[in-house]
C-alpha cells in the first residue's frame, strides 16, 4: 500500500467531517495526536496507535489543502537527504533541532 492509497482512504472516510471542521480545526486536532505520541512515548502508551493518529490527521490536512502527500514528500526527500544529496545523509550529525518546541496542553 502507498501512502497516496492511504491518503484516499483517510479522504473517502473523513472528507465530510473535515471540510465541516475546518483547517483550524483539523490542526488543532492534528497537534493534540501529536502531544498524545508524546505522552505515549515518554510517559507509556501505545506509540502504535497514537503514530497512526498522527498520520491520519496529517492526511485529513492534506486532504483539505488538496495536497498529494506521497508526491511532495518524494519531491522533498526522493530516496536521498535533500540537504546533502546522499543517502545515506553525510550532513554534520545534529543531536537537537535548531527551533525549539514548546508543548502546551490547553483544554
Ligand atoms: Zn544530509
Amino acid at each position: 500500500m502507498h501512502l497516496e492509497d492511504i491518503q484516499k482512504d483517510i479522504y473517502e472516510i473523513y472528507i465530510h467531517h473535515d471540510r465541516r471542521r475546518g483547517i483550524d480545526k483539523t490542526l488543532e486536532w492534528f497537534l493534540t495526536e501529536v502531544y498524545e505520541l508524546y505522552i505515549a512515548i515518554k510517559y507509556g502508551g501505545d506509540i502504535g496507535e497514537e503514530a497512526s493518529d498522527v498520520i491520519a490527521w496529517l492526511l485529513s490536512l492534506c486532504n483539505l489543502y488538496g495536497i498529494n502527500i506521497e508526491i511532495e514528500f518524494k519531491r522533498k526527500y526522493g530516496n536521498k537527504c535533500p540537504k546533502c544529496d546522499s543517502k545515506p545523509c553525510t550532513c554534520e550529525y545534529r543531536p537537537e533541532p535548531n527551533k525549539k518546541v514548546v508543548i502546551v496542553r490547553i483544554q
